[in-house]
């Protein structure tokens, strides 16, 4: 068991479970996530037979950086897990923060057509330490601290709901990385159920969801996802949601050219988003290895962003980062298995 997948509450129950007070889960914390120790032996205000027990119950080990590729306002890392496995995970510097972009699981079983994770099959869910790791990792590799957490790397974090709650559990801390629910994202491609799952934890954390088409034949060909829970549910779910919880909700969507860029398109999804508290942001696509799939022109991006405007629909433009090194999801890990 690794000492980073534990939350607060888990270390505190551990510690009443041994006859130790609760408190000391909180010192673990603090040397874990404030002063950033690597061993239990640095743990210096913990009593030696307390060190001993953690020692045997847990382990405190990282994971390690297997490449890192620097492109403008972009860090991009390969990371390898104790089994060999390998994940990515993308900094990248905002002027109001720097943003971390981490992965979930090893590989995507939710087949989206133009995205390059879901070239390898998942092979297996990340573990909670997998994830928080892959942000002390990046914090210490370039001496940062990261303010932002979008899960958007490889992987559906709804496919791996209970790692990923307690995942935002323990970066959230005060006593852990203290990021603030705002300043953390989940993305899914919808799976319904755990959209529902998690309106009702009515966590603050800011939810996105990956829509790219307006209907939903086009949406079932870009997005098994969608041959399962269409887009009328989906939108239910996300009305739900807002109705719930007082957050803002984003539709991802992906600009791929004379796929899902016309007027037609800019005017249906209009019309499917209307009177919803909801943003679109637009995102153009990051070309990879399906060929097939094409960015849309920047001046239709701007047509379709205008469309949505004149019909009242908030719109954002998503700023690229790292084509130069390919940080589109999945894209380095392909690259590097290819170049083995
Ligand atoms: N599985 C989750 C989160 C990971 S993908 C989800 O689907 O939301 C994060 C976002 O990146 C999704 O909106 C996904 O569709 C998008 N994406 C995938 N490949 C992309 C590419 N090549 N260029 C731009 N965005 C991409």
């Amino acid at each position: 068991m690794n000492i980073y997948g534990k939350t607060l509450k888990e270390l505190e129950s551990y510690f009443l479970d041994i006859g130790e007070k609760k408190f000391k889960a909180i010192q673990v914390y603090d040397w874990l996530y404030k002063k950033r120790v690597h061993s239990f032996d640095e743990m210096s205000n913990i009593k030696k037979s307390v060190i001993g027990k953690l020692k045997e119950d847990f382990n405190i080990k990282k994971i390690s950086i297997l490449r890192v590729q620097n492109g403008k306002d972009v860090h991009k890392y390969l990371f390898s897990l104790s089994d060999g496995q390998k994940v990515e995970a993308v900094l990248m510097n905002h002027d109001y923060g720097n943003s971390l972009c981490v992965s979930t699981q090893v590989g995507c079983n939710m087949g989206c057509v133009f995205c390059e994770s879901g070239r390898l099959k998942k092979v297996r869910n990340l573990e909670t330490y997998e994830m928080v790791l892959q942000i002390l990792m990046v914090e210490e590799d370039l001496g940062v601290r990261i303010s932002h957490v979008v899960l958007m790397g490889i992987g559906e974090p709804f496919d791996n709901y209970d790692n990923v709650m307690r995942f935002i559990d323990i970066i959230n801390s005060d006593y852990g990385l203290a990021i603030g629910a705002r300043h953390i994202t989940v993305s899914t491609c919808g799976i319904v159920p755990k959209i529902k799952e998690f309106t009702s934890e009515r966590r603050q954390v800011n939810l996105a969801i990956s829509l790219h088409a307006p209907n939903d034949e086009l949406r079932s060909r870009l997005m098994k996802i969608n041959k399962v829970y269409p887009l009328k549910e989906v939108i239910k779910a996300v009305k739900d949601y807002l109705k719930e919880n007082n957050r803002k909700v984003t539709f991802e969507y992906i600009m791929l050219k004379d796929v899902n860029d016309s007027d037609e398109c800019a005017l249906e999804l209009a019309s499917l988003l209307k009177g919803m508290m909801a943003y679109v942001n637009l995102i153009p696509y990051n070309e990879t290895s399906h060929i097939e799939f094409k960015k849309t022109d920047r001046d239709k991006i701007m047509r379709f962003y205008d469309i949505l405007k004149r019909n009242k629909i908030n719109v954002t433009v998503r700023r690229e980062f790292g084509s130069e090194v390919s940080a589109a999801c999945g894209q380095l890990r392909s690259n590097f298995e290819e170049a083995e």
